[in-house]
C-alpha cells in the first residue's frame, strides 16, 4: 500500500516540553486514521507539522509525497484541514466565505458545497461570526470536505457536534474512505471516532505509546465490570482466578453482593463464569481512555 504520510523520528520541542517526540509512522493511502489521546498529547502539534503550520525541531515528513515545506499551494489543495481552535469571527455570510475558501483551495464540483451543508444542518445564508460553535464546526468541515482532497486531516472533529451531526459527519468520513480519500482524524475520546477509523496512534505527553488496528487497542483495553450478584461465598474466588480479571472487589449487602472488577479484552469466559451465579444487573463500562493510557506510558502489562 503506498502511504499518505511519512514521518520518521519527527519532532517538535517547544523549549524544555517535547510537544512530540521522535515520531516514525506511517498512514496508507486510503486509510481512515485516528489519533487518540488526552490534553496536551501532541496531537494539534502532529497535524501542523503536516501542513507546515509549524516547524520540526528534528526528522523529516512526507505527505502525499512532498516535504510540506517545499509544496506550497499546489499540495495545500491537495489537503483539506479542519484546525481544532476554529476561530470564524468575519461578518460574511457562510456561503461568501465557503467561496472564499473555494477560490483558494478549489476547484469545488458546483453543488458540493451545498450538499454537504445540508447534509451537515448547516444555514448557508448566515453571518458567519455569529454562527454557535457547533455552527462554525460546521463551516469548517465543509470547507475541509468539499473540494474533494486526497487527504483530509481534522482536528477534533466532532468537538461541538450534536449526536445527529456527528453521525453524518462519520458517514462523510466512511464515504470519503470509499473515494480513496485518506482521513487522519483527532479526538481525545475513543468512542467518538471508533466507528470511523481503521487503525489508531495513541498519544500521550508527546510519545506514541501504541498504535494499531483499532480491534488490538479494543482487545487490550481494561473495562470495569459492575454486578449486582446473589450473595455466594464462592463468587470472589470463582473470579478472581480468571485470566485478565483483576481488582475485584465483593462487597455484602444482605442477600446481595456488589461486585466490581477490571477486565481486559475478550468478556467471554468471564460472562460464562458469573452466568453460574444468579445475576441481578450487570453494568461494563466504557474504557477508560485516559487510564489505559497511562497504563501503557507506565510500560504496565497490556
Ligand atoms: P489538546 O487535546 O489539548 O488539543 P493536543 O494533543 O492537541 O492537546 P498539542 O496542542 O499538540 O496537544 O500540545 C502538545 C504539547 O505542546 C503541550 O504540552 C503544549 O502545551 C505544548 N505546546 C503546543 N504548542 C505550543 C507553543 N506554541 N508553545 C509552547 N508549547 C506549546
Amino acid at each position: 500500500m503506498t502511504a499518505a504520510v511519512v514521518t520518521s523520528a519527527l519532532s517538535k520541542r517547544y523549549g524544555a516540553t517535547a510537544a512530540l517526540a521522535p515520531l516514525t509512522l506511517s498512514v496508507g493511502a486510503g486509510q481512515v486514521f485516528g489519533l487518540i489521546g488526552p490534553n496536551g498529547a501532541g496531537k494539534t502539534t502532529f497535524m501542523r507539522l503536516l501542513l507546515d503550520i509549524i516547524r520540526p525541531s528534528g526528522g523529516s515528513v512526507r505527505v502525499l509525497g512532498e516535504d510540506p515545506r517545499r509544496g506550497g499551494a499546489p499540495l495545500r489543495r491537495r489537503v483539506g484541514y479542519l484546525p481544532g481552535e476554529l476561530r470564524l469571527e468575519s461578518r460574511a455570510r457562510a456561503s461568501e466565505l465557503l467561496e472564499h475558501y473555494a477560490r483558494i483551495s478549489g476547484p469545488v464540483r458546483p453543488g458540493a458545497t451545498e450538499r454537504l451543508a445540508e447534509r451537515l444542518q448547516l444555514d448557508l445564508g448566515q453571518q458567519v461570526g455569529k454562527l454557535s460553535k457547533g455552527n462554525k464546526q460546521k463551516v469548517g468541515l465543509v470547507q475541509a470536505f468539499m473540494h474533494r482532497p486526497e487527504l483530509l486531516v481534522l482536528d477534533e472533529p466532532t468537538s461541538g457536534l450534536d449526536p445527529l451531526v456527528q453521525k453524518e459527519f462519520l458517514a462523510l468520513v466512511r464515504e470519503a474512505k470509499e473515494a480513496g480519500q485518506t482521513v487522519i482524524l483527532s479526538s481525545h475520546v475513543l468512542s467518538e471516532i471508533e466507528a470511523a477509523a481503521d487503525r489508531v496512534a495513541v498519544l500521550h505527553k508527546g510519545e506514541l505509546v501504541r498504535v494499531g488496528a483499532l480491534a488490538e487497542l479494543r482487545a487490550s483495553q481494561r473495562r470495569r465490570l459492575r454486578a449486582t450478584v446473589a450473595a455466594s461465598t464462592a463468587l470472589e474466588g470463582a473470579l478472581s482466578s480468571l485470566e485478565r480479571v483483576s481488582a475485584v472487589s465483593v462487597v455484602e449487602r444482605g442477600a446481595e453482593a456488589q461486585l466490581s472488577l477490571l477486565v481486559e479484552g475478550d468478556v467471554d469466559a468471564l460472562v460464562k463464569a458469573l452466568a453460574r451465579f444468579e445475576v441481578r444487573d450487570l453494568l461494563i463500562e466504557e474504557p477508560e481512555l485516559e487510564e489505559t493510557i497511562i497504563g501503557y506510558y507506565r510500560g504496565e502489562p497490556s
